[in-house]
């Protein structure tokens, strides 16, 4: 399999390029805007056809490539079913299988960190999105996000795959790059907890403050980062 894993500094997200082959056909997730760029050079350079560009959700701190990459490749652009983004081509749901030619990856519905979130699991490895990232799990307390949604995302659906499992967040802030089921499981700070009430209060003790781009990204995601 061919798998790029690209970073945006400014936003601190990770894209993911995955496809069968050199030549072959394309998946990208959760992509930039501002990278737009980037992704159809490495594109080009691979010989990739880009078919799905993917949003595991509703971005709050930055702008998608969504529509952009749908103009520039003419590749379908997918989120999932709960969104409230009606500019993609088409919506996912629960338990579909999603993919192309030499990519397989089976949507797995996840709220918490938003009520539209979804992971993306494949063969030997899972995209969280924000819902569980590397020693931290996203915060609830915007977009519709709810600490149990998220609790029972991670602790009932996610800690059930493999422990061998990778785990590919959709940001990290401090450098990390991958994780594993069984390493956040024991070393995730936030997943020490004894019970739900307990992850509960720790989630909604948190005070953060709102993402700098969040007035202007939620809107412009709404219409896949295209104008209004
Ligand atoms: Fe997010």
């Amino acid at each position: 399999m061919l798998f790029r894993q690209l970073f945006d500094a400014e936003s601190s997200t990770y894209t993911y390029l995955l496809a069968g082959r050199a030549g072959g056909e394309a998946v990208l997730i959760d992509p930039v805007q501002g990278q737009t760029p980037l992704y159809l050079q490495l594109i080009e350079e691979l010989g990739l056809k880009l078919v799905i560009a993917i949003d595991t959700h509703t971005h709050a701190d930055h702008i998608t490539a969504l529509g952009d990459l749908r103009s520039a490749t003419a590749c379908i652009t997918l989120m999932g079913e709960r969104t409230r983004a009606e500019c993609v081509s088409a919506q996912f749901r629960d338990g579909e299988t999603l993919g192309c030619d030499g990519v397989r990856l089976r949507a797995l519905y996840t709220p918490g960190h938003t009520d539209e979130s979804f992971s993306l699991v494949g063969e030997d490895r899972v995209f969280t999105g924000d819902v569980l990232l590397i020693r931290g799990t996203g915060r609830t307390d915007f977009q519709n996000g709810d600490p149990r949604d998220s609790y029972d995302s991670i602790f009932n659906k996610l800690l059930h795959l493999p422990d061998e499992t990778l785990v590919y967040p959709a940001h990290d802030y401090r450098g990390c790059t991958v994780s594993t089921i069984d390493e956040e499981r024991r070393c995730n700070p936030r997943l020490q907890v004894r019970s739900v009430e307990e992850y509960v209060q720790l989630m909604n003790g948190l005070r953060l403050p709102s993402p700098k781009l969040m007035d202007v990204a939620v809107p412009a995601n709404l219409r896949c980062g295209r104008a209004a």
